[in-house]
């Protein structure tokens, strides 16, 4: 039996259960493809809110609390989001008693201008109902804004968010898209977490491990996850190789030709948490090696094979790191980086989980199971399956 019971612990609440994520090989799907190096996922969906930005909703308010911007019980907390730091946010606000207002996109609405606040709580599309039926659960109170609004347009979360801080008294705005708070977590506490799993792990003849990690491949939405964690990891190894992931779509990319959109591709994505038509402050492009785009095709059947291969209950942007690593991995650049390397240490961040798309179309439809990603021949240069 492999279970292993941790030793009893009482928490002191919900907030310590934040983070402290494991580490898994995908032993199964790097054997399929015929990969050397160890595949290896940080598997964000076990953090307590259920994904990747629990940590900086707590470090946002914990910070914000010490420099006396946010009092408990009496601020407002005012978040513009993609669902995940709403719902940290959310978790955060409920053990510490603070309201919480957060605005979110949807798709499909006619867009009108100078809208009145009351016109936003509408239906929801582009981001799923499962975020916000999790929000509303934990007492958030939630507007939905149009997905086609350009992020500085008066419609869009962002403006809005900062409409509800101007007419709500006690209100404060986070502002995870530059606030320092957001990759210092990743910098602090996801990056130390990878560099503790790896470097704990002896090297072995049917094992090998190089200690360290030797590639980072994450979703950038605002590109906190990957800035923070490229940051601590080259300090630990000044070679790593960041790789970021961008929709198709997305102007998230560098170089800037890699956004352009080839004959066929639209510029509407589904896959959510990652992707925006700006770019974040806290985003560094500097820290970035390689950017990979990334289609929702590619996205939702690497996530089908994750749930079905490795049991991994992930979500759709999950699908899209591990989907991009494999493609570049089994490149010619990839594959003298890592792809080929045996102990080679490729970490991919999945960012959340299931729960956030169970009854979404792309988890519960009944397209073509796993055809794009089916077992592939293994990579030209590959000494075979291992
Ligand atoms: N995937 C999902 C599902 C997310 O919610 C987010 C956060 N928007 C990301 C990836 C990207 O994380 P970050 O904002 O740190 O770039």
């Amino acid at each position: 039996m492999s279970y292993t019971p941790e030793v009893p612990v009482i928490h002191d609440s919900v907030l310590s259960l934040i983070g402290h994520t494991p580490l898994v090989r995908l032993d199964r799907i790097a054997r399929e493809e015929g990969l050397e190096c160890n595949l290896l996922a940080k598997v964000e969906g076990f953090s307590a809110g259920g994904s990747v930005k629990d940590r900086i909703a707590l470090r946002m308010v914990e910070e914000a609390e010490r420099e006396g911007r946010l009092i408990p019980g009496q601020s407002v907390l005012v978040e513009p989001t993609s669902g995940n730091t709403g719902i940290g946010l959310a978790l955060v606000a409920a053990v510490k008693g603070y309201r919480c207002i957060i605005t979110m996109v949807r798709s499909s609405c006619p867009l009108r201008s100078s809208p009145p606040l009351t016109s936003f709580r509408l239906q929801p599309e582009k981001m799923s109902r499962e975020k916000e039926n999790t929000l509303k659960a934990l007492g958030a109170e939630i507007y939905r804004t149009p997905t086609e609004a350009a992020w500085d347009s008066p419609e869009s979360h962002i403006s809005l968010a900062k409409r509800l801080v101007e007419s709500t008294p006690g209100a404060v705005m986070l502002d995870q898209y530059n606030n320092p708070a957001n990759p210092d977590a990743h910098y602090h506490h996801t990056a130390s977490e990878l560099l503790a799993a790896v470097s704990s792990v002896s090297s072995t003849p049917s094992r090998p491990s190089s200690g360290k990690v030797d590639v980072v491949v994450a979703g950038a939405g605002t590109g906190g996850t990957l800035s923070g964690l490229s940051k601590r990891l080259r300090e630990a190894n000044p070679a790593l190789v960041s790789v970021g992931v961008d929709p198709v779509g997305s102007v998230l990319a560098r170089p800037e030709e890699l956004n352009v959109l080839k004959e066929g591709e639209s510029a509407v994505y589904k896959v959510e948490g990652t992707g925006y038509d700006f770019v974040p402050g806290v985003l560094s492009h500097a820290s970035v090696t390689h950017w990979l785009k990334s289609s929702d095709a590619l996205s939702f059947t690497t996530c089908k094979r994750l749930i079905r291969t490795e049991g991994l209950l992930v979500g759709g942007s999950s699908g899209a790191a591990v989907g991009a690593a494999i493609e570049w991995l089994k490149s010619a650049e990839g594959w003298e980086a890592a792809g080929g390397k045996k102990g080679a240490n490729v970490v991919v961040v999945l960012p959340d989980s299931i729960r956030n798309y169970i009854t979404s179309t792309w988890l519960n439809d009944d397209a073509p199971p796993l055809s794009a990603a089916s077992p592939a021949a293994a990579h030209p240069l590959s000494n075979g399956h291992k």
